[in-house]
């Protein structure tokens, strides 16, 4: 099958987009610059071991998503976590009921990677351009799609393609560093996770042992976008005061053997639209946690699964 539609980004957003044309028989490639699918679903392996350094966990309030989960949970993909976090702030901490919050034991990649399990993916292959027409690189195609954060798909638009430029630009998108502690014990009460309220380096810990359900001495502190903003340029630098921010807070007896900064130089939009896409005239699809209300998992897939739908309807008389 020729690919109708090059999707670009394999994060869920675009995995989720990408299964719908394959399901309506529409021809898709999906191209993503990384060497593994996921984009900010991401895990990385630390002497084996999975750590999620992006996203911490997911939550479910959509009846489709929660088909999706319903078959990640009965192939063993996830774990039910929590609802109860902990919340610090400057009068001490306490406990916050929430929503069930789901966690991944081979980490939240392992959930695109099986989306996209039998999807065409290239990998290690980033897109440079896209212009009229639409192309990418150059080539034809009758739609494509960019799954990614708007910074990112900025770069990529020719400004001739006003429609889909002008939903890119303007909006910020804040940075975060992510630091993944490894102690020598596991010497903390159960807390799960804690949000981190006024405080001027952390934002959020988790305790990566409880949700992935292995009960490894590891933690997971996201910073505040302030913070990670100071610190783009060198975020291994930021290692040690994050480490050192996230003992005092815990009342840690003893410091990480080892600590990894992943930089997140746009984690999440600062405003968010409620309309689940876009799709204009010039064949340009845009999708991701910018689009279907909080940017979170359940949006990404959301907006990529749409306007999935909008295209297969879009091309289907074109290609039957
Ligand atoms: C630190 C952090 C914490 C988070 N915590 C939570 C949480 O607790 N709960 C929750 O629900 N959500 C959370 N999120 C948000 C969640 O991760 C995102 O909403 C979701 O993963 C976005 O998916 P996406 O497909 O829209 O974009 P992405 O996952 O960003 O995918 C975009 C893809 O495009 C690729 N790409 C970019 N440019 C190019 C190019 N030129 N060519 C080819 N490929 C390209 C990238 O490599 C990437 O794979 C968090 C995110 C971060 C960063």
């Amino acid at each position: 099958m020729t690919a109708d539609v090059l999707v670009v980004g394999a994060g869920i957003a675009g995995v989720a987009c990408a299964r719908e044309l394959v399901q309506a028989g529409i021809g898709v490639r999906v191209r993503d610059r990384a060497r593994v699918p996921g984009g900010r679903m991401a895990t990385r392996r630390f002497d084996g071991r999975p750590v999620d350094l992006g996203a911490a966990y997911f939550t479910v309030d959509d009846p489709d998503f929660a088909d999706v989960v319903d078959r990640w949970h009965a192939a063993g993909l996830v774990r039910r976590w929590t609802d109860t976090f902990l919340a610090y702030g400057p009068d001490g901490r306490r406990a916050v009921p929430g929503p069930l919050r789901w966690a991944a034991p081979a980490g939240l990649r392992s959930l695109v990677a099986h989306l996209a399990r039998d999807l065409p993916v290239t990998l290690e292959e980033p897109v440079t351009s896209v212009g009229p027409g639409p192309t990418a690189d150059g080539q034809p195609y009758a739609a494509v799609v960019l799954a990614m954060p708007d910074p990112q798909a900025a770069r990529l638009l020719d400004p001739a393609l006003a429609a889909a430029t002008r939903v890119v630009g303007g909006r910020r998108w804040s940075p975060v560093l992510a630091a993944a502690l490894h102690f020598p014990t596991r010497r903390w009460p159960d807390f799960h996770g804690a949000f981190v309220n006024e405080h001027p380096l952390l934002r959020l810990v988790c305790d990566d042992g409880d949700r992935r359900g292995d009960g490894a001495p590891v933690l997971v502190a996201h910073s505040t976008p302030e913070y990670a903003a100071r610190h783009l340029t060198d975020p291994a630098a930021a290692g040690p005061a994050l480490a050192q921010a996230t003992v005092a807070l815990l009342e840690l007896p003893e410091r990480p053997r080892q600590v990894y900064v992943h930089r997140w130089t746009f984690a999440a939009p600062t405003a968010t639209r409620t309309e689940h896409h876009h799709l204009d005239d010039d064949g340009i699809g845009l999708a991701g946690d910018a689009f279907a209300g909080k940017p979170r998992v359940q949006s990404a897939w959301l907006s990529g699964r749409e306007l999935g739908r909008a295209l297969a309807a879009r091309l289907r008389p074109a290609t039957a």
